[in-house]
């Protein structure tokens, strides 16, 4: 029986005006679900979060807490079926997804806890008679747009904070993962979300874009996505007016020092570079390396790479699922030919997997000798491609590092505190990480990045509360009677 998808508004579902086939890409003729898209219910979801905000600014923070904490409950019962349908249709490990399942849970609990901290201060007056304080007001009604990569670890990083912190919600999914979305939907439905408060649009990002984010009614709007799609977004937001935070792209350094641990900088680097078949923001994926632990760390990662094993993502023992779509194949398939062209040597994959069916599976590849003003170490390709750099000291290997106009994550892998520290500060990215992978995120810490990779203020943790709220300061004399 195919199950149907649709968009929710104002408490409803609602048919789209049109539908398209939710592809599985380990196989794509299997279809996972029918998805209703369309643009009919676009105002009427604004408008229902508009005619919300009015009660759920004033729902008290706990009482709001409540119901995440509830909808977290929900979902962690729900998480293996859940992490199924979200390997099913974006293509990610059964592990992997039942482990994003599960951060979301553990989002929506951490948000739920926020809900009963402090959310103001007070300040001592120039006058005795004055009581000044100021307090965190919710910003309105937000438009959260998301990616297909993390479809339900991103949208819980933020939609959670959002209505913790007093907001109502109109979501964009990636039209390609609507059933995650409709699970996480769910969670927060059941658990007693009030009608209004969170919609749920599904439709094509440029068919309905524009008019989500430049109607009237919206007070704020949370972009994950690509750099082409999210600076266009940011200009016609701010003409408007409108707050804007935006995560975006990034094409990620691990540096592996000559006195690092190879065994142990290897596994790290082929966690960040192949997992999720590198479609992570935070993937590694330029991997620079002092010149005199080079032999013996390529002989590492090339020794993972061809023996981790990529195929069905519902295969307990695959490490590497497929792509998320055909577009995605043919995105990294496109870098692989340019890097041919531009003369990098292959060590290991470089090509599609020739025995996995129609599936859209490019094998973990490293390239070695890629030219430095190759596109395939300049821009971001999406996939499991690692590309070896070397480098002749820590300087020059800072310098190739920050030689980029992204600047999300970054990691080191060393023995020498010393240089750990150094680094730390050289870096220009907004998350480093010492002898780990650079892609995994703990919820509680704020992520976001530098440079091209980000703009507005950060995510997750209490840094959300900056997005997500504004200051109103308030003084207050007594009357003078009083
Ligand atoms: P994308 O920009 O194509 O799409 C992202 C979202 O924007 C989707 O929901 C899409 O439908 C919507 N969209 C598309 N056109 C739009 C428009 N004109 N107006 C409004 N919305 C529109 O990106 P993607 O391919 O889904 O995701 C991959 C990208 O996301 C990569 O660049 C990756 O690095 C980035 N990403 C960044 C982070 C981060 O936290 N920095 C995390 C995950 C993914």
């Amino acid at each position: 029986m195919t199950v149907d998808v649709r968009s929710y508004v104002g408490g409803t579902w609602r048919d789209g005006v049109r539908t398209t086939a939710d592809v599985n890409p380990a196989h794509p003729t299997e279809h996972v679900a029918q998805t209703h898209l369309g643009d009919a219910r676009l105002a009427a979801a604004i408008e229902a979060a508009r005619g919300a905000f009015a009660a759920w600014r004033v729902t008290p923070a706990p009482v709001r807490g409540g119901i995440l904490r509830k909808a977290g409950d929900l979902l962690e019962e729900r998480a293996e079926d859940v992490g199924r349908d979200l390997t099913r249709e974006e293509g990610k490990t059964l592990a992997e997804g039942i482990g994003e399942t599960r951060r979301a849970v553990a989002i929506l609990r951490y948000y739920a806890g926020q809900t009963l901290e402090p959310d103001g201060v007070t300040y001592p007056s120039h006058s005795p008679a004055t009581f000044l304080f100021a307090r965190r007001e919710p910003v309105g009604v937000v438009v959260a747009i998301t990616p297909w990569n993390f479809p339900i670890a991103i949208p819980a990083w933020k939609i959670a904070p959002a209505l913790a912190f007093g907001n109502t919600v109109v979501w964009k999914p990636a039209e390609s993962v609507p059933l995650t979305a409709v699970h996480l939907l769910r969670a927060l439905v059941d658990a007693g979300l009030p009608a209004g408060v969170l919609n749920l649009v599904i439709g094509k990002g440029s068919e309905i874009g524009d008019r989500l984010t430049t109607h009237e009614a919206v007070d704020a709007i949370t972009f994950t996505g690509s750099n082409a799609v999210g600076r266009r977004l940011q200009l016609k937001a701010a003409e408007l007016g409108k707050k804007v935070q935006l995560e975006m792209g990034g094409k990620n350094p691990a540096v592996v020092l000559a006195d690092a641990d190879l065994a142990h900088a290897a596994e790290h680097v082929a966690r960040g570079a192949f997992l999720s078949a590198g479609q992570k923001c935070t993937a590694t994926s330029r991997v620079i390396v002092e010149q005199p632990a080079l032999r013996e760390f390529q002989e590492r990662l090339v020794a993972l790479a061809k023996s981790w094993k990529l195929g069905d993502p519902l295969d307990p023992d695959t490490r590497v699922g497929p792509l998320a779509s055909e577009d995605q194949f043919k995105t990294v398939t496109g870098y692989l030919d340019i890097g041919a062209k531009d003369g990098a040597r292959v060590l290991a994959g470089g090509a599609r997997a020739g025995d996995l069916g129609d599936g859209y599976y490019v094998q973990p590849t490293v390239l070695a000798d890629v030219p430095p003003e190759s596109k395939v170490v300049r821009e971001e390709i999406f996939g499991p491609v690692a590309a070896l750099i070397t480098a002749r000291s820590y300087d020059d290997a800072v310098a190739l590092a920050n030689d980029t106009p992204f600047g999300l994550t970054s990691s080191l892998f060393t023995r020498d505190l010393a240089k750990a520290l150094r680094f730390a500060a050289d870096i220009r990215t907004g998350v480093v990480k010492i002898n780990q992978e650079s892609a995994g995120l703990e919820f509680q810490v704020p992520f976001g990045g530098m440079k091209e990779s980000s703009s507005g203020s950060r995510e997750q943790g209490k840094a959300a509360q900056e997005f997500f709220t504004q200051w109103k300061t308030v003084y207050l004399d007594l009357p003078p009677s009083a």
